[in-house]
């Protein structure tokens, strides 16, 4: 008997109209969808009228519920496999079974569509060209100091995800590991309430102390490991780049030292 396929397929993440033809068609035709969570895939389906078995596959049972996905689909089974919003695997359950699929020669297609980061990357502002996601901070100490290291030194744009109730801890880490760097806050994408923040990170706090719905943070990729040619810049256009970051003058002055490797004092008698 030939194998069926697990399909891995994109749901909204917010937006019901942000679902593609295709994911609809498949969520139509597979034998049955394993969902994280089949309530809150149900309100997607019954949108759509589409009327499917569903088992649920969610972090606490992925082990043993990846074993009876596998079974089915050697039995033929076409699945779809659907998260809560977005792509699954992406901070949400799926690894698993995708990877047991592999091994077992059972053919995984992805079905694109809808990821938080993606699209508010692609808004916020910055450098889009290389970026570290993160995703959630770990909640370990150890590990979470580990991370908040990688963030100060990440010449990437970086990305994480957080809860609105943990933002405000989340700000402070921040503040304190990495220092002043511009960071964006996109909120509740693709819903009513959309909305980017963009400040430094003390803005940022100030204006989030209220903040409810569904977070991303996005944070300024490290200037001081991003290797400029500045001898190619002048010395007025150095000063500018940093004065348009928001930087005051003593700050600007540090900072073009240390880009040029020359004495604080060299710059200070320049500009003064
Ligand atoms: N699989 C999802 C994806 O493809 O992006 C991510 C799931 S993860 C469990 C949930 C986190 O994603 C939220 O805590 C938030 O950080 C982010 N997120 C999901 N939907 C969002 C939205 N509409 N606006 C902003 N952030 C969102």
């Amino acid at each position: 008997m030939e194998y069926g396929t697990l399909y891995v397929v994109a749901t909204p993440i917010g937006n019901l109209e942000d679902i593609t033809y295709r994911a609809i068609r498949i969520l139509q035709e597979v034998d049955l969808i394993a969902a994280e969570d089949t309530r809150h895939t149900l309100k997607l389906l019954n949108h759509y009228e589409i009327n499917k078995h569903l088992i649920s596959y969610h972090r606490h049972n992925e082990e043993t519920k990846s074993d009876e996905l596998i079974y089915k689909l050697k039995e033929g089974k076409n699945i779809a496999l659907v998260s809560d919003a977005g792509t699954p695997g992406i901070c949400d359950p799926g690894a698993e079974v995708i990877s047991k699929c592999i091994s077992e020669k059972i053919k995984v297609v992805p079905v694109p569509g809808a990821c938080a980061f993606v699209n508010a990357l692609i808004c916020s502002g910055l450098d889009v060209e290389t970026f570290l996601f993160i995703g959630f901070l770990p909640l370990n100490k150890k590990n979470r100091k580990q991370k908040l290291d990688q963030i100060k030194e990440s010449a990437q744009t970086v990305i994480l995800y957080e809860a609105p109730h943990k933002l405000s801890t989340t700000l402070q880490d921040l503040k304190e590991f990495i220092g002043e760097r511009k960071v964006v806050i996109a909120r509740e994408l693709t819903k009513i309430h959309e909305e980017f923040i963009t400040g430094t990170i003390d803005e940022i706090i100030e204006k989030t102390q209220e903040i409810k719905g569904e977070i991303i943070i996005l944070i300024e990729k490290s200037e001081n490991n991003v290797k400029e040619d500045f001898s190619k810049m002048t010395l007025e256009e150095h000063y500018k780049m940093y004065e348009n970051q928001g930087f005051e003058k003593k700050e600007i002055i540090k900072r073009i030292a240390k880009d040029r490797e020359v004495p604080k004092n060299e710059i200070y008698q320049h500009f003064c």
